[in-house]
């Protein structure tokens, strides 16, 4: 539409847009301020191993505590950084953090991070990641890093060289909510991967017939291609029964523990430590 047509049809058809545009752009202000104020928190959120009962890990997953708005979800913040490329900085803030949590828990617990296709495509992911195992000590075989497809999905030459890097210091990379994406066996093909993460949308409907037929073919995937399988979202019993029953190697969720406070998370870990020796 020509600027012709006047001022006055321009505010007439345009206000909901600006203001969105306008909220968003304070919200992107906002969130740069946040991170040189130190609002943003990680919290953990068990992974156990089903064979054994044992928690083997962690997912760190990043908080926004703002004094104005609240508490607020990733899901409402990390696109708004991904645009500005705050991700970047924010994503290494995250990948310090937990690094420097999990190298203070027991030798045997694996800590996963998620990490966005901004990040890697930034340049200097590696060295990132390095600099963090550096940093906190922790052995690069205790560090998982959790990528979407949309990671995977361009410039897919200079991020399959990164994740090679990374995995060739024995890193472990993890294709999270798996199945939900446009083409996930494709990716599996071309993508050097550790582990598969379950969609928690499948989880959800595993009492549904179809649902549960292609979970099981997922696990049996995995144990063809020698990749572990974690299903996420996992809140039920009945979740968990039909899981082990198919041979699914890992779950999440909240039957087996909400995201919580990297103090509440160690307790939970050394009381099973000093389970295992008695027991
Ligand atoms: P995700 O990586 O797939 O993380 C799992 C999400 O499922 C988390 O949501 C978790 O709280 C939630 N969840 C876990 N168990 C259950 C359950 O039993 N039922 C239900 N309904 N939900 C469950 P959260 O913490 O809101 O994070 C959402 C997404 O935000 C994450 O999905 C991840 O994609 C992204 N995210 C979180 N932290 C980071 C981060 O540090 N960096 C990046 N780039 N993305 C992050
Ligand atoms: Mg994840
Ligand atoms: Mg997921
Ligand atoms: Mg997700």
């Amino acid at each position: 539409r020509g600027k012709s047509e006047g001022r006055n049809v321009y505010r007439f058809f345009e206000p909901g847009m600006d203001a969105l545009m306008r909220e968003r752009r304070v919200l992107e202000v906002d969130l740069e301020a946040a991170l040189s104020k130190r609002e943003f928190e990680l919290d953990f959120q068990p992974i156990l191993d089903i064979g054994s009962g044992k928690i083997v890990g962690a997912e760190a997953l990043m908080r926004w505590r703002s004094p104005s708005r609240g508490l607020v979800s990733p899901e409402n913040f990390i696109p708004a950084a991904e645009e500005t490329g705050l991700i970047v900085q924010l994503g290494d803030w995250a990948l310090r953090k937990a690094c420097n949590v999990v190298a203070n828990w027991p030798r045997d617990m694996r800590m996963a991070v998620n990490v966005s296709a901004a990040q890697i495509k930034s340049g200097g992911f590696a060295r990132s990641v390095i600099a963090a195992l550096a940093f906190s000590g922790l052995p690069a075989n205790r560090l998982e890093l959790e990528i979407t497809e949309t990671v995977m999905m361009d410039e897919s030459d200079a991020v399959l060289r990164t994740l090679s890097q990374l995995r060739g210091l024995g890193v472990r990379i993890a294709l999270d909510d798996f199945g939900t994406g446009y083409s996930s066996l494709g990716y599996l093909r071309r993508f050097p991967v550790d582990k598969i993460k379950i969609d928690r949308s499948f989880i959800r409907d595993l009492d549904r017939r179809d649902t549960a037929a292609i979970v099981r073919t997922v696990i049996g995937l995995g144990a063809e291609l020698g990749i572990t399988v974690t299903a996420e979202g996992v809140e039920t019993e009945a979740q968990l029964g039909m899981l082990r029953k198919a041979g699914c190697g890992e779950a999440q969720g909240y039957l087996i523990g909400v995201p919580s406070k990297a103090s509440d998370m160690s307790r939970l870990l050394h009381s099973q430590a000093l389970q295992r020796q008695s027991g």
